[in-house]
């Protein structure tokens, strides 16, 4: 047994875990970072990724498919499965290329294992101990199901999806949230029959409700299916196929079940409760400076309570690098972190929902307007529909940016620099944005409640 003495040792190489090492590194101190799988995670190797490609090759799909409409004489013969994943894991292969490469270049010790905290300050990794003068705990999350469901055989979850070598001809998407609703986007530009199932009243539930029901008219329109508001009782598995009951007693066969219903902190085993760190279910909680109960030890990305994202997971690893480095940086805003959807269309927003700036500030001492796409020159040449929604403090900031259509995922990031910086809309209808692009509509609609529209209707 070998004993290693650091300044900062992590547990786990996903987003939350590199890049902690990466800033710990750059900020002089000495950094060992225990992965038992490959370094990237879950983005790099089974999440964000992956799934963008998948939809990048849907989009390209749905282009061919619809190129008579745009004048060009071109037809979708079919989806290469295997051709896909290769496209999909040169991406993958060449992000992993360049992360290891970056890692081993910096004064990192990169420890290859699985490791459990066997004391405060200690993790064990194949008998040999790393103690730092502090641990970054960064273990992720995995796919839930629900009791009694075994992800087995025809029930899988995203991690078997993403190793699908054919295109099901007819699917059920347990959950309508982020993973479930983009995984029935891919699926159906792929040409196959799908279904989601959610319990809630609509789906993808975490985002403003105007946005929610646009989704669901544009899915009506794509033709994929889904019930809301509805209960799963059971499903049972054939040499064919699947079938999932409700509780209601309505049925739904297909030739799969994804069972997309949410993500779990990966923490069970690796002694962290034992070693005295405060947990509520399975979630590892932390102070704003994200430090556990134990001084000296901290947490990021998806095993800290709140939005399981990589960019939450990456800001997270630089904010601690910083704290430990002495830099005292300023602590991250939940409310201020952007959120994509990248199915299609795309869905994109930062702050306060409509509902929530109302519970927050009573209704009366907010605004709110809604841009039509349809007046954004852009997106009527892209053929898309949508909306930016913005909501603003009466004489005051903007609060919340909800945005749906194609592409808007690329317009976040203006959106959430006007939500961060409390940004007034007559401070950004005074910027100039650049025609035509999808980016002016982020412009007119604060152009509009600044109460000057331009192109729409006041
Ligand atoms: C299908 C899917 C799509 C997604 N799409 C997006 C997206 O588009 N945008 C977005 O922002 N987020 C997306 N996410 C979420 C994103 O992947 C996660 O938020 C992010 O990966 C979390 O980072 P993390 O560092 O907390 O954990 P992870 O990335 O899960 O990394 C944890 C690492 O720790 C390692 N590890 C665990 N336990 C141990 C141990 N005991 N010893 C050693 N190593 C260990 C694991 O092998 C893993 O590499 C998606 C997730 C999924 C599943």
């Amino acid at each position: 047994m070998a004993e290693h003495n650091f300044d900062v040792v992590i547990l786990g190489g996903g987003s939350g875990g590199y890049a902690a090492a990466l800033r710990s590194a750059q900020l002089g101190l000495s950094v060992a970072l225990i992965e038992r799988d490959k370094l990237g995670g879950t983005c790099l190797h089974r999440g964000c990724i992956p799934t963008k490609a998948l939809l990048h090759s849907a989009e390209v799909a749905d282009v061919a498919r619809e190129a008579a409409s745009y004048g060009v004489q071109a037809s979708l013969q079919g989806i290469d499965m295997p051709a896909v994943n290769k496209y999909r894991d040169g991406i993958i292969d060449r992000l992993f290329k360049g992360l290891t490469g970056l890692v081993s270049s910096k004064a990192i010790t990169l420890v290859a294992g699985e490791g459990k905290m066997t004391g405060p300050k200690s993790i064990t990794v194949n008998g040999d101990v790393y103690t730092g003068k502090n641990l970054v705990l960064a273990t992720g999350s995995f796919s839930k199901t629900l009791p009694g469901l075994d992800i087995a055989g025809r029930v899988i979850t995203s991690d078997q999806a993403l190793q699908l070598d054919f295109v099901p001809t007819k699917a059920i998407v347990l959950g309508g949230g982020v993973i479930g609703v983009e995984f029935a986007s891919i699926w159906k530009s792929f040409g196959c029959d799908v279904t989601i199932i959610e319990g809630l009243p609509n789906l993808v539930p975490n985002e403003d409700p105007a946005v929610s029901k646009a989704l669901e008219r544009a899915y009506r329109k794509r033709g994929i299916n889904f019930k809301t508001g509805v209960r799963f009782s059971g499903v049972q598995q054939s040499a064919t196929g699947v079938v999932v009951t409700l509780e209601s007693g309505e049925t739904f066969d297909a030739e799969l079940l994804l069972v997309a219903v949410g993500r779990g902190p990966n923490t069970a085993g690796f002694g962290y409760e034992e070693n005295g760190i405060k947990m509520d279910r399975g979630y590892v909680l932390t102070n704003e400076r994200l430090e556990t109960s134990i001084p000296g030890v901290y947490a990021a990305g998806d095993i800290v309570p709140g939005l399981q994202l990589a960019h939450r997971g990456f800001q997270q690893g630089i904010f601690i690098a910083e704290e430990l480095a002495g830099l005292k940086p300023v602590a991250i805003d939940e409310l201020g972190i952007p959120k994509v959807t990248y199915c299609e269309p795309e869905i994109a927003s930062v702050g306060l929902s409509e509902p929530k700036a109302a519970e927050k500030y009573g209704a009366e001492n907010i605004s709110v307007y809604e841009y039509n796409l349809g007046g954004n020159g852009k997106s009527q040449i892209l053929g898309t529909a949508g909306f930016i929604k913005l909501i603003r403090k009466n004489n005051g900031p903007v609060i919340g940016i909800h945005m749906i259509g194609s592409r808007v995922g690329e317009q976040v990031g203006e959106a959430q620099l006007i939500v961060n910086w409390e940004a007034f809309p007559e401070e950004v209808a005074s910027l100039v944005h650049a025609h035509p692009t999808q980016n002016e509509a982020l412009g007119e609609a604060h152009l509009a409640l600044a109460g000057k529209p331009l192109h729409a209707h006041a």
